[in-house]
């Protein structure tokens, strides 16, 4: 490992290159500061995103992205990538670090990404896979046939009872019918703790691997409150810009089962996921993002993040009860984790209607669907709410019964056209916009003001 002073130069590259943008560019530089100054003046909601650490995008956007290389560590198929090779074993140990796993890849290039070279390195077309409907929360790489996963695979879907919570018989009974290779567990929109050791043993059960996909969230189970399952599943993915405040990027983990012969090939598990991730699915990485991984992992495995973490469970908690105490339905009740799901159909609104209607008073949510939901993706009887950027902000369990008032406020005043349109008093709107503004000033976001 190399040790160093910083001589500077990162700091001064990076304005330099801003620089050139607002001089040769200033159309796109005025699009990116005005997202820039977006970001800290609304209330970000969405559940499945974050606000990375400008050290996180420093990495991103440095020069090491101009390495154009393939393979490994230590087996490149390019010269000239001495430093970049120290700079993905730093990912992979910070990974593994952070997460007790015994093999870790931080080539992918996104969460979907991972997803497909999971499945691509343990099935053959036309296998069967099992996992959760996209309708009852679960991702679009989990089989649903608008993806490669449902078009590829031959792909069954599990759901959830009548409350919107995981119904564990129903795996059990559709895995022993249809004898699944791969079982996906883990979701894009449930607020409740999944019961990854349950899931390996219905996987055992009918010879399946299991797949955990922690996506939304991998950030508590870093930070231990949520169970892990890197040593339940097979292959543990996830996306490294949500709940990890890190890039845009994918990360695979492997635990206990990592040296597991792969049958039918000559390789372990970590060595066909490595050549899954390269040459099968992949080409050069994209170093600036393992980098910036890196950077991510470091700064989730401080105290600081735990701390945080904490923050978005008890603010989701809070977000849930406020919610309840005002009169509206939640999936499931509640939430275990830093997601609530608010079922607007019961008020006669839509996912869209609320969505853009909160959107216009500066709180950023998105419409999603719910369990037995009459409508469609683009419409849906449902409302997504995160509190990753929140707890970021520093927002505790006040802010978040003011957050929980500022929405109840917005969705009481609302008037429905049909499905997708609405008329909102805009006295409520500016009343909103300007609660959500001071808000925003009281707890700005860290660092993002230079
Ligand atoms: C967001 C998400 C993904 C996809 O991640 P990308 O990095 O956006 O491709 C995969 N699985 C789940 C459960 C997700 O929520």
């Amino acid at each position: 490992m190399t040790t160093t002073t910083s001589t500077g130069v990162l700091a001064a590259y990076a304005g330099l290159g801003a620089h050139r943008l607002v001089e040769a560019d200033p159309l796109l530089a005025d699009l990116l500061e005005r997202e820039h100054a977006r970001q800290n003046e609304t209330l970000a909601m969405v559940a499945a995103s974050s606000s990375a650490d400008p050290s996180v995008l420093a990495c991103a956007g440095a020069s090491i992205s101009n390495v154009t290389t393939e393979g490994y560590p230590g087996a490149r198929y390019h010269a000239g990538c001495e430093l970049v090779d120290e700079v993905e074993r730093l990912a992979v140990e910070r990974a593994r670090a952070l997460f007790g796993a015994r093999y870790a890849n931080v080539q992918p290039h996104s969460g979907s990404t991972a997803n497909q070279i999971v499945l691509c390195t343990l099935m053959k077309p036309g296998d069967t896979l099992l996992g959760m409907e996209l309708s009852a929360g679960g991702h679009l790489t989990h089989g649903s046939p608008a993806s490669v996963s449902g078009r590829f695979f031959h792909a069954v879907g599990y759901g959830t009872d009548a409350d919107g919570r995981l119904d564990y018989a129903q795996v059990a009974e559709l895995a022993r019918t249809h004898r699944p290779k791969v079982i996906v567990c883990g979701a894009s929109a449930y607020p409740r703790t999944v019961d990854f050791a349950r899931f390996r043993r219905i996987a055992d059960e009918v010879g399946a691997f299991l797949l955990a996909d922690i996506s939304h969230i991998a950030g508590l189970v870093a930070a231990g409150l949520h169970p892990s399952p890197v040593d339940h599943a097979h292959a543990t993915t996830t996306s490294t810009y949500k709940q990890l405040y890190g890039p845009r990027g994918g990360l695979i983990l492997l635990g206990r089962d990592a040296d597991l012969p792969l049958p039918g090939t000559r390789r372990t598990l970590a060595q066909a996921i490595a050549h899954g991730t390269f040459p099968f699915l992949q080409g050069t990485p994209d170093l600036g993002a393992v980098a910036a991984k890196a950077r991510a992992f470091d700064l989730a495995a401080q105290p600081e993040f735990r701390a945080l973490a904490q923050r978005v469970v008890s603010g989701a908690r809070e977000l849930a009860e406020a919610f309840a105490g005002l009169g509206h339905t939640l999936v499931t009740g509640g939430t275990d984790n830093h997601m609530v799901l608010l079922d607007v159909g019961r008020r006669g609104l839509t996912g869209a209607i609320a969505e853009s209607a909160l959107a216009d008073c500066g709180i950023v949510v998105n419409r999603n669907r719910i369990p037995g939901d009459p409508h469609g993706p683009r419409i849906t009887s449902g409302v997504r709410f995160g509190t990753n950027t929140l707890a970021l902000r520093g927002m505790g369990p006040a802010e978040l019964r003011r957050c929980a008032a500022l929405v109840d406020r917005v969705l009481t005043a609302l008037v429905p056209r049909d499905e997708a349109g609405f008329a909102l008093d805009p006295a409520v709107r500016s009343e909103v916009r300007g609660e959500v503004a001071r808000l925003c000033r009281e707890f700005p976001l860290p660092h993002h003001t230079p």
